[in-house]
């Protein structure tokens, strides 16, 4: 079982308006993406106009890339499957024809498809010289010439997103199957607040939160990096009504959490830092 996930887009459960932020890459792959799996045969009549069969996403690790991808395939109706680079090359050594046609004919059978090959490095990474291990390089092979039987035939409606953090290592031959590369950065402070709001939709807030405060005092979260913040400071109130529980030997069901403060967030900063550190 070397695919992670087989999802229909009706079951997927992320759109793009649960993604803050990140507004230029939504609208750029609508056009690349959503358009030509929903309207087709706007892209079947003259040369100018082909669907795209090959999208990379790149940037620090966190910042959206796996979400993107799933809400993409909702929003272009499309059946999301899902397979990791890593686990494809470790754990499938030595059957990459039999692996790669079976992942291609399955997807014919999906299709409208988007396969999402997480950490697409891993498994179309560069030729590792000496060192490479014999399958890995069969099996980045066989996926190239089955991924370009596809591309001959445009009729299909089945598109490869690649996501990497770790785009130079990707192969040249990689490189030109995915002709349209997307950079999904790290969220400056308006984004910051943008992804906070969407992270903190349903949660009890003090009246007066003061969303732009936080987002000024987390410089360098990725998204990932904000959720993680968001949930331990979520904790605080809960560990401060056991305490209280614990004081007083009472326990209620019908306990009394206190809304989130600010400063329950500037204290969970000592706990969740930024992920992303450019001194390394
Ligand atoms: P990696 O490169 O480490 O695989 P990634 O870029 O694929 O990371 P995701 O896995 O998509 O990042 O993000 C992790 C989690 O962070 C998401 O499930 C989501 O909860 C949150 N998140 C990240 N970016 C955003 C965003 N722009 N809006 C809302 N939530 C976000």
């Amino acid at each position: 079982n070397f695919i992670s996930a087989v999802v229909p887009p009706n079951e997927i459960g992320v759109k793009f308006d649960d993604i803050g932020a990140l507004e230029d890459v939504k609208r750029t792959l609508d056009e690349l993406v959503t358009l030509p799996m929903r309207r087709p045969e706007l892209f079947s009549r003259g040369n100018l106009l082909r669907p795209c069969k090959g999208v990379l996403l790149f940037g620090p690790p966190g910042t959206g890339k796996t979400l993107l991808a799933k809400a993409l395939a909702t929003e272009a109706g499309a059946n999301f499957i899902s397979i990791t680079g890593s686990t494809l090359t470790s754990k499938w050594f030595g059957d990459a024809e039999k692996l790669t046609k079976a992942l291609f004919s399955f997807a014919s059978r999906l299709a409208p498809v988007i396969i999402f090959v997480d950490e697409v490095d891993s498994l179309l990474g560069a030729r590792g010289g000496g060192f490479e291990h014999e399958a890995t390089r069969r099996m980045r092979n066989e996926f190239m010439a089955a991924w370009d039987g596809l591309r001959s035939n445009e009729s299909q409606r089945i598109l490869i997103l690649g996501a990497t953090n770790r785009p130079f290592d990707l192969d040249d031959a990689v490189i030109r199957r995915l002709p349209r590369r997307i950079y999904v950065d790290l969220p400056d402070a308006q984004n910051r607040m943008k992804i906070l709001k969407i992270l903190l939709a349903k949660e009890k807030l003090e009246s007066d939160f003061k969303f732009d405060e936080l987002a000024n005092a987390t410089e360098g979260y990725s998204g990932s990096d904000l959720k993680n913040l968001c949930v331990a400071a979520a904790y605080r109130p809960v560990h401060e009504l056991l305490e209280e529980e614990k004081k007083e030997g009472a326990s209620n069901e019908s306990s009394y959490l206190r809304p989130l403060k600010l400063d329950d967030f500037i204290q969970a900063k000592a706990k969740v830092s930024p992920s992303v550190s450019y001194d390394a």
